[in-house]
């Protein structure tokens, strides 16, 4: 017995130690990720409720990793966030959506509004605003149809800052929606003043409204707060044709999830979308 507990320490050991170099590379190589193409955005469909039609796409980063993989966004945006590498990432990000954006729409898809997440380091400390207008400056898209998302947390850590930053970006004429709405605490009281388009609920409360009366009530007065504010209300993460239906009749404007389209390389989504208007 004695025996095997020194080889699970020793186990443990080497596995710890496995983990600190695992995570050493993937800095190291998501240094090189933007210049060596790496980076893939992946686009996601959100369908208007009323219409069943397109209402746009949220773009979702992927890394192609040479050795590892497709990496998801959980195991390198937090690594990115906090070696500030987030900085040239999300710039390509802003970049390659916008590019897409205008792509598609030389190709016949028309304007096909594009959502972008954005990080914390990103809107505190990373010079968005001048990344946003020179992109725009070399990308010819109509911000309109360009959407940045924030997270409730986010927005909430320092309202008057941010409330300035958002009225600037803004001022280049793009839209901003929160995300994970009802996850963080946000003050109604400056909920208003913030100068958003849109709200999007978080998934973990739409994916449980058929069985919880709970979360369904909650995306009620979700929904019935946004209009309140006059803003579009998204529920993402919707699964089931059982939660169409109550989103539906809850009066939510637009729906995302798997039960429409899970995120999608670019050329995979034009397939899709073909098929959609077909139908
Ligand atoms: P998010 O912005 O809340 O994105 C929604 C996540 O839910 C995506 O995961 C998406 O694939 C997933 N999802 C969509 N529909 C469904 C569904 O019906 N069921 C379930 N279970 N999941 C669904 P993903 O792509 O792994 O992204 C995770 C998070 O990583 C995002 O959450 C966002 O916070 C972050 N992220 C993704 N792309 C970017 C990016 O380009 N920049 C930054 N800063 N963060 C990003
Ligand atoms: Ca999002
Ligand atoms: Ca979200
Ligand atoms: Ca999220």
């Amino acid at each position: 017995a004695k025996e095997s507990g020194r080889n699970n320490a020793q186990f443990f050991t080497a596995e710890l130690n496995d983990r600190v170099v695992k995570r050493m590379h993937l800095e190291s190589d998501l240094r090189h990720a933007v210049e060596r193409n790496e980076l893939v955005l992946y686009y996601q469909p959100r369908i208007n409720a009323m219409t069943g039609r397109l209402a746009g796409v949220e773009s979702l980063v992927r890394w192609q990793h040479p050795s590892e993989g497709m990496i998801l966004p959980a195991n390198f945006i937090p690594v990115s966030e906090e070696s500030g590498l987030i900085v040239p990432i999300g710039a390509w990000i802003i970049r390659e959506a916008m590019r897409q954006h205008v792509a598609w729409n030389a190709s016949g898809f028309g304007q096909i509004p594009v959502s972008i997440n954005l990080s914390a380091v990103q809107l505190k400390e990373g010079g968005l605003l001048k990344v946003l207008e020179h992109a725009l400056k070399d990308i010819p898209a109509d911000a309109r149809h360009i959407e940045l998302e924030l997270t409730e947390s986010i927005l909430m850590d320092n309202v008057p800052a941010t409330i300035k930053a958002l009225e600037e970006i803004k001022a280049l004429g793009f839209s901003l929606s929160i995300d994970d709405f009802g996850t963080g605490y946000s003050s109604l009281n400056y909920l208003y003043q913030f100068p958003i388009d849109r709200l999007k609920i978080d998934k973990s409360f739409v994916q449980n409204i058929h069985i919880s009366s709970h979360n369904l009530a909650v995306t009620n007065a979700i929904i019935g707060l946004g209009h309140t504010l006059g803003l579009q209300v998204v529920a993402e993460g919707v699964e089931l044709e059982q939660d169409v239906n109550l989103l539906c009749a809850a009066g939510c404007d637009e729906l995302q999830g798997y039960y429409f389209g899970k995120p999608m390389p670019a050329e995979q989504f034009e397939i899709w979308l073909k098929m959609e208007q077909d139908a």
